[in-house]
């Protein structure tokens, strides 16, 4: 996912950019409005609001009139006013900073989720269909071809994870963080072991490819996906 990241503030874009480059997203930064609205379209704006030029609540209402691209601001403003503005200004989301990586991934997740959902009669499902493969993240629940696939806590935590950044590779560092605790300092025989048990339970749908040295790969099995 391409992320523009607009932030005045150089030490906080470079702990960010290399937070979320960790998590394997593809991120841009820029540190004025002028070049925000300048760079091409990405998949999602992290928009800080006190910017050298013009001011972030501008930034955003000029993207909201082009387009639907999913932004969340990232402020030092913490008043009622910016945030019930920012949100009324179409933004998708609104942190205060300083933020925790962990918190602004989540959020963009479920930015991203929200504007993915496929619309349906009846009861919201946020159903994330990867070709035979379903995962309904609110319930925890996961199937293959329509039937559930039982999975433990932590073989969802890290399939969800992977399939967040199909045909990417993630280090077994970024891995552990997410899915382990931070500081988890067991063996990582643990991830493999969880791997193991993904690929057997997920055969056909979902191939996790090892990238020696690296880390790991989720790639969705087309040729099982049949038409659709
Ligand atoms: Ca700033």
């Amino acid at each position: 996912m391409r992320v523009l990241l607009v932030e005045d503030d150089r030490p906080v874009a470079d702990a960010l950019s290399l937070g979320l480059t960790r998590h394997g997203y593809d991120v841009t930064w820029t540190a004025t409005g002028r070049a925000a609205l300048a760079a091409p379209e990405p998949d999602m704006v992290l928009l800080d609001l006190g910017l050298p030029d013009i001011d972030g609540l501008d930034v955003c209402r000029e993207l909201r009139a082009r387009g639907d691209v999913p932004l969340i601001i990232v402020s030092g403003r913490d008043s009622e006013t910016e945030r019930v503005v920012g949100l009324e200004l179409g933004a998708d989301d609104y942190l205060v900073k300083p933020v925790l990586l962990r918190e602004l991934v989540a959020r963009m997740r479920a930015v991203h989720r929200r504007q993915h959902s496929v619309p349906t009669t009846g009861p919201a499902r946020e159903l994330d269909v990867y070709g035979r493969l379903s995962v309904d993240r609110p319930a925890r629940r996961v199937y293959l071809a329509g039937t559930e696939v039982p999975l433990r806590p932590k073989e969802f935590t890290l399939l969800v994870f992977l399939t967040d950044r199909l045909d990417t590779v993630v280090t077994r560092e970024a891995i552990m963080d997410a899915v382990w605790d931070s500081n988890w300092y067991g063996s990582t025989k643990t991830l493999d072991t969880h791997v193991t048990v993904l690929r057997r339970k997920l055969f056909g749908a979902l191939r996790i490819e090892s990238v020696r040295g690296v880390g790991f790969r989720a790639v969705v099995e087309r040729a099982a996906a049949g038409v659709s």
